[in-house]
């Protein structure tokens, strides 16, 4: 608990300024995203090993990426890479719906049972997600997860509803900017490591 607190302060410091981004932070219990013996490590501000070969983000890049997306509380927002699920629960209680998807059948399970806890109103997908969900197109915003090589996958841009914003990390090799995409353009946030985006179906 306390340390909850202490992380959303952490967080102000550091300039995180949307509050409804920083109650969600206040509200959503990091630990049961995490595996249970990190549990202790839950709120420091740092990415943690959730198996499968990756990561939950740490809670200063949750918080950037979802307060970059700048969306309205009835948004609908797609979210690629769910991992443990931990951001997507962020940014339910931004936003009025959310569609996640994650490649990895495993990763997407244990994130659809807490989540369906925790937060009713995301949809968990299995999938590749550079595809995107075009049968729930358009959306308000869509937040990548995970690091693009060279560009915004195209799907992603042709889903996007009039003077909606895509949060997308672009590099290579795990380090790369934050890119936020808008009415056409885009613009270099920051610099920001994470796992890559593999593009391709699903491995069972
Ligand atoms: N948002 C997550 C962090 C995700 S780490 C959290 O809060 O925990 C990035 C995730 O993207 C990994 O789980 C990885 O399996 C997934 N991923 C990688 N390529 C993908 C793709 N093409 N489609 C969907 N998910 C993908």
């Amino acid at each position: 608990m306390t340390g909850r607190a202490d992380m959303v302060a952490r967080l102000r410091t550091r300039g995180i300024a949307d509050e409804r981004v920083l109650s969600a932070m206040a509200a959503v219990p990091r630990e049961r995203f995490v595996r249970p013996e990190l549990a202790g490590e839950a709120y420091v501000d740092a990415p943690l090993d959730i198996g499968r070969g990756q990561t939950i983000s740490a809670p200063s890049i949750v918080a950037f990426s979802i307060a970059a997306l700048q969306q309205p509380p009835t948004a609908r927002v797609l979210e690629i890479g769910t991992g443990s699920g931990y951001a997507a629960a962020v940014l339910a209680r931004c936003v009025g719906e959310v569609v996640s998807i994650e490649r990895d059948p495993d990763l997407a399970q244990r994130a659809r049972e807490v989540l369906a806890e925790l937060a009713p109103n995301v949809e968990v997908r299995t999938g590749d997600g550079v595809r995107g969900a075009p049968d729930r197109a358009p959306f308000d915003g869509i937040v990548v997860t995970a690091m693009a090589a060279r560009q915004i996958p195209p799907a992603l841009r042709n889903q996007l509803a009039p003077h909606g914003t895509i949060v997308c990390p672009v590099g290579d090799d795990r380090v790369g900017s934050l890119v936020r995409y808008r009415d056409g353009r885009s613009e270099d946030l920051v610099e920001v490591s994470f796992v890559p985006l593999v593009p391709g179906s699903p491995e069972t």
